[in-house]
Formats: structure tokens, sequence, C-alpha cells
């Protein structure tokens, strides 16, 4: 069994840096994936209202035999609910689906500013924490000057920052704040939903160390001190995505990698997304 590293939050508990996500995979597949994944010695699962499965990732939880304490779980509320009551409520439904008593860490998924109601969502989930059901709470697609108004208007620091974030948009702005604010930065798309993959740099990067281009693209997200939860239904890539921590990318192989910035998105700019 392959374990990834824990990193600290700021609220003192502790995130295994890589993780299995599972967007657009059905019920089924999630269970699937969660039960190959964690046999794999994987702790760490992303879910979302959104992606529809949190039945399944809470079935393969159950089914399992690794300690609900030793595994870390983490669903979002969409945009769709946002507001005080509405985000409480979307929050209890999902532990319903996931079977659980409490989750690890919970997300508003995306800031949607046209709606102006993430600031009122962030207190239901400053609530839902203080209550115990989620250990940690955090947001995702939030640019530093939504997480300026969170802390002019509230009072508990996210812990995490779910970005898209891959070797085309290497969010250095976003990870400049995240870090200097004592906010993790977790890279969603890590592997820029697979399209980065087939690029000669990392096929180089992938001979010289007898690994994949996804293996090279996973251990840069490390390099950096990214939380990274590459995505896949496929038990050989979900065994590939987590042996990567036998070796170690140097100053010029990051240099390299640096130059396959483009600033393209797979997803949408958090601005203009609700
Ligand atoms: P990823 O960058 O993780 O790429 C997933 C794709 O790459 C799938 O098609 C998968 O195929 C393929 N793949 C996985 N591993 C390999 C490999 N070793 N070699 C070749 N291909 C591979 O994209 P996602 O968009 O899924 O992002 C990861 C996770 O981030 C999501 O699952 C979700 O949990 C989260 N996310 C969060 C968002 C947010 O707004 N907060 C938005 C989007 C994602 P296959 O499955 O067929 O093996």
């Amino acid at each position: 069994m392959i374990f990834a590293p824990t990193i600290a939050l700021n609220d003192g508990a502790r995130i295994p840096q890589l993780g299995l996500g599972v967007y657009k995979a059905t019920d089924e597949q999630a269970e699937n994936a969660v039960s190959v994944a964690v046999d794999l010695g994987y702790r760490h699962v992303d879910t979302a209202t959104l992606y529809a499965n949190e039945t399944g990732v809470g079935r393969a939880v159950a089914a399992s035999s690794v300690p609900r304490s030793e595994l870390f779980i983490t669903t979002k509320v969409f945009q769709d609910r946002h507001g005080y009551d509405e985000a409480r409520r979307s929050f209890d439904e999902s532990l319903v689906r996931l079977g659980l008593e409490y989750v690890d860490l919970f997300l508003i998924h995306w800031p949607a500013p046209a709606q102006n109601l993430y600031v009122e969502t962030w207190r239901a989930l400053e609530k839902i924490q203080a209550d115990g059901l989620a250990r940690s709470i955090g947001v995702s697609n939030f640019h530093p000057h939504h997480l300026e108004r969170l802390a002019n208007e509230t009072s508990v620091v996210p812990s995490i920052n779910q970005v898209e974030l891959h070797p085309w948009l290497p969010q250095r702005e976003t990870r400049a704040y995240d870090d200097a604010h004592g906010i993790v930065t977790e890279a969603w798309s890590p592997l820029a939903r697979g399209r980065v993959l087939d690029n000669p740099v990392l096929d180089e990067l992938a001979a010289k160390y007898g690994k994949t281009p996804a293996q090279i693209v996973i251990r840069w997200h490390l390099e950096l001190g990214n939380v990274v939860i590459p995505k896949s239904v496929t038990p050989s890539r979900i065994a590939e995505n987590i042996d990567v921590f036998d070796f170690a990318l140097d100053e010029s192989d990051l240099a390299r990698i640096a130059t396959l910035e483009t600033g393209e998105r797979t997803g949408r700019d958090p601005d203009f997304n609700g």
C-alpha cells in the first residue's frame, strides 16, 4: 500500500495531500473507484452534491474495513443552494446520502458572485463546523478578492481553497494569496482532465524518472505544496496516480514544466459562473 503524507490545516486538522476525485463518475463507478482506491492506500475522497454520487462514495466508505476516522471525505454545496438556511439543508442532505455522521471538509463549490450570497453561505458553514458536523470548512473557485470579502465580513478563515490548477494554469496569484493567509491550495482538474498529458516536456521527464506523464504532473503538484485530487475510474490509473512518492522533481524540471503555462482553463472563470 502507498500512503500520501498529510498537510496541516489552519484549524488543527490534517488532510492527506493526495486524494481521489470522482467528478463525472456515476454512483456505481464512484463506489467501485473509492473501494479500489482505499485498498491501494488512498485515504481522501473528493465529491460534491453536483456530482450526484455521494451515495456511491458513502457505500464504499461503509463497506471498507478502514476505520472512518482514518478517511478524509470532502463534499460541497452548489450555488443553487446558497443562502444560510438553504446551505444548511443541502449539507444535511449530503450527510444523509453519504451515510456519515460528519464530513472532514465541507466547501462552497463556487462563489457565484452574481447571486451575492456566498458570505451568507459561509456563515452557514461556520455554524456547521461549530456544530461538529464538518471538521474543516473551506471554499472552492474563490479568487483572492472573494477571499478578501470573507476576511472582512466573517470570522473563520477557510482552511482550503480548491481551484482549477494544472501546468497550463499554475494559479500563481491565488497560491500566493492562500499561502499568505494560511489557506491550503487544492488543485482540481490537476491533469487538465487528461488533456495536459500529451506533451514532449512531460514525455521527456517521464523517461528521465521511469514514470508516466500523469505521475510527473501529480509530482509537480506535490512539489508546489498543493493538495491534489486526480480523478480516475480506471483501477490501473488509480494505482498509477498514487505511485508518486518514490521520486522528486528538481528545480530544472520545475522550470521546464513552467514553460507549459498558457492560462487556458478547462472550466469557467469563477467571476462569470453564477
Ligand atoms: P483530472 O484532471 O483529474 O482528469 C481526469 C481525467 O483524466 C479522466 O478522464 C481520467 O480518465 C483521466 N486520467 C486520470 N488518471 C490518468 C492517468 N494516469 N493517465 C491518463 N489519464 C488519466 O480532472 P477532473 O476534472 O476530474 O478533476 C479532478 C477532481 O477535482 C474531480 O474529480 C473533482 O473531485 C474535482 N473537481 C472540482 C471542481 C470544482 O469546481 N471544485 C471542478 C472539477 C473537478 P478515467 O477516469 O477514464 O480513468
